[in-house]
């Protein structure tokens, strides 16, 4: 008989809501938000503008806190962690890709990705020439952001995080800015992130880049509305349109 080995949970939300106060008005962000996402996942989170895909990745990632329920990433529970652990949470267990790239202006594409190296202290620093590489960008590693085109930043966004080493991989919107070429090229680099030890979270509006995922939660008014493979099975990259 073989041995199932039951993969390890990375992300687990336990009854997550997180609520915002708007003068005399509540804004409900999230709802009730229960899911567990495994080591080797590569989730593509689907929803309109505004059903609170940020605000769950931010409450993952520990940049915002939820108004009720219980995140536990990485085995740690964040919800009850305190600043110093959240400090040591943000640079070794989670990295993040944001939509407007979010690199430090006054740092090149190396000092960008070594950065993300000190934090997580994962990789020796001068692996950072190799990960820039590893995304097409051998002859920009000296070039600073505003000498760097949007696909470029977005690369040199996409070798910090993966430069990291971390578990838990967060991407918000990260195609939304790039032609589908250099799109196609960053979502290639996140899927093969997922693996053991790994999980990726992709958050898009774009249900076309949702064919590509393992798995594919919808999120509607801050709720999960279905979460499962995408219809017929992930395709493969090549297939995709947009
Ligand atoms: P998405 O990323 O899916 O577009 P968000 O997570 O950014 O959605 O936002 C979800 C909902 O929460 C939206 O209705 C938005 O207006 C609201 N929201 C987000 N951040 C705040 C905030 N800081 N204060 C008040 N409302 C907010
Ligand atoms: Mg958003």
């Amino acid at each position: 008989m073989t041995q199932e080995q039951t993969p390890t949970p990375l992300v687990e939300l336990h009854g997550v809501a997180r609520r915002y106060q708007v003068g005399p008005a509540t804004v409900t962000a999230l709802d009730s938000v229960d899911l567990r996402i495994d080591e080797g996942e590569f989730v593509v989170v689907l929803g309109p503008s505004g059903s609170g895909k940020t605000t769950l990745l931010n409450v993952i990632g520990a940049l915002d806190t939820p108004s009720e329920g219980r995140i536990i990433v990485g085995g740690q529970d964040i919800s009850s962690a305190s600043r110093g652990q959240l400090f040591d949470f943000r640079r070794r267990t989670v990295s993040f890709i944001f939509q407007s790239f979010n690199l430090f202006p006054g740092l090149t594409a190396r000092e960008n990705v070594e950065f993300g190296i000190d934090a997580s202290g994962r990789r020796e620093r001068s692996e950072a020439v190799k990960m820039l590489q590893d995304v097409g960008l051998g002859d920009r590693i000296n070039h600073f952001p505003h000498q760097l085109s949007g696909g470029e930043q977005q690369r040199v966004a996409v070798a910090r995080a993966l430069a990291t080493d971390n578990p838990v991989l967060l991407a918000d919107e990260p195609t939304g800015e790039l032609d589908f070429r250099t799109g196609t090229q960053i979502l290639e680099l996140l899927r093969a992130e997922a693996g053991p030890g790994h999980a990726v979270l992709v958050v898009t509006h774009n249900r076309e880049i949702s064919r590509i995922a393992d798995r594919v939660i919808e999120l509607s008014s801050g709720r999960i509305v279905s979460d499962g493979p995408p219809p017929g099975g992930p395709a493969p990259i090549s297939e995709l349109h947009w």
